[in-house]
């Protein structure tokens, strides 16, 4: 599997993007909302992965939790996976644990679903797929 992004907990994207693209030398993409996580995303696109800024827009968004107890860092890292459905499916069958045992609607058209950090030393992993256009 491919590392495919990493998501990184920020308190404001407005004052983080400047801070990444100085950084990476690469403009941010724009500010995309998922409603499901009710999070404000921007990527990065390097050479050979994606930084996702997450900022919570809720008092409930998983993202505002995670600053709440841990403060700004890094969120989880995201695999890519060819057939999401199935990887969690053996996943399950191999006693991992999951947050989500269906895919979940991500940022960027992509198919996602986390891991339980129980099962991952701490680690919040995801596993995303490339959503083919209907
Ligand atoms: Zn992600």
């Amino acid at each position: 599997m491919k590392l495919e992004h990493i998501g990184i907990a920020v308190k404001s994207l407005q004052e983080s993007i400047p801070v990444f693209e100085k950084i990476f030398k690469v403009k941010a993409t724009q500010i995309e909302y998922v409603e499901e996580q009710k999070v404000n995303v921007a990527k990065l696109h390097l050479e050979n992965i994606d930084i996702e800024l997450l900022e919570g827009t809720d008092v409930d968004s998983p993202i505002t939790k995670f600053i709440e107890k841990r403060g700004e860092g890094i969120h989880h890292c995201s695999f890519e996976s060819e057939n999401i459905t199935e990887k969690l499916k053996e996943l399950k069958n191999n006693d991992i644990k999951l947050i989500n045992e269906e895919p979940k609607i991500g940022s960027d058209n992509m198919l996602i679903a986390f891991l339980h950090p129980k099962s991952t030393a701490g680690v919040l992993i995801e596993l995303s797929q490339k959503r083919t256009k209907e």
